[in-house]
């Protein structure tokens, strides 16, 4: 009888641990799709009334905490999250590779990826890198991707390496650029999960604002911010356009 008990109750954990790895599969499977797709998710409180925003640096390439609160208050500004929202931060050992490509960062979020949307709960992800992007062609450089439906990488060590100096900017403001243009995409801007209000799309720079001084137009996550943004120069924010698209999508 004592036995009968046993394996029955075998036979209830091993179903539920299966039942358990199928919901962490649909769970992953989520945040395998295309940019964009996930923006009304991210922008409404319909399905998701908060978010948690995961930090994860290589040692060495952790972003500046006033990047951080400038992320922060766009999340703040845009989406509408009552519950409100969390960073956690995970550090991992630098590689130091001489450049990553994207399918090297996909790996790298496959290895260290530790919040997944869950419940009411909506989870992206930030990677930042102690190298820069394999696409660098010279002077024209990757600073910033947007990649998945919630994942982002940022080459902090090309942020790093053009800050800081003699006529450059300061860190934290080439980070608050990159890092909220990248989330700006993640958030279907341009005409790429957020359906355009009024026309302006950079249609030959694909999902970007024809306003250059928007935080949505294409050098902003490539290295021709990198001049713009020195001594008092302000962070640029998103244009009334821009705003509009959010707002018509769910956002605030
Ligand atoms: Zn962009
Ligand atoms: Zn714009």
């Amino acid at each position: 009888m004592r036995h009968f008990n046993l394996f029955l109750l075998v036979a209830a954990f091993v179903a539920f641990s299966g039942c358990k790895k199928d919901s962490k599969r649909r769970i992953e499977k989520f945040h395998r799709q295309e940019v964009g797709s996930s923006a009304h998710d991210i922008l409404s409180d319909k399905k998701y009334q908060s978010i948690t925003v995961e930090i994860v640096y290589m040692t060495g390439y952790k972003p500046t905490d006033a990047a951080m609160n400038n992320l922060q208050a766009m999340i703040n500004q845009y989406c509408n999250k009552p519950d409100g929202i969390t960073f956690t931060y995970h550090e991992i050992a630098a590689q130091g590779k001489t450049s990553y490509s994207i399918s090297d960062v996909r790996a790298i979020e496959d290895d260290t990826r530790q919040e997944f949307t869950y419940k009411k709960d909506l989870a992206v992800y930030f990677l930042f890198l102690d190298g820069p992007s394999s696409e660098n062609q010279g002077s024209s450089m990757v600073v910033g991707q947007a990649y998945y439906n919630t994942s982002m990488v940022i080459y902090e060590k090309s942020l790093q390496d053009n800050s800081g100096g003699f006529g450059e900017p300061e860190l934290y403001k080439l980070e608050t650029v990159v890092i909220n243009h990248e989330f700006g995409h993640i958030l279907g801007l341009v005409n790429n999960g957020s359906t355009m209000y009024h026309a302006h799309q950079d249609s030959a720079h694909g999902a970007h604002c024809d306003n250059q001084d928007c935080l949505m137009y294409w050098e902003a996550e490539t290295g021709s911010i990198f001049s713009n943004l020195i001594g008092n120069a302000p962070i640029p924010g998103l244009d009334a356009n821009c705003i509009k698209d959010l707002q018509e999508n769910g956002g605030k």
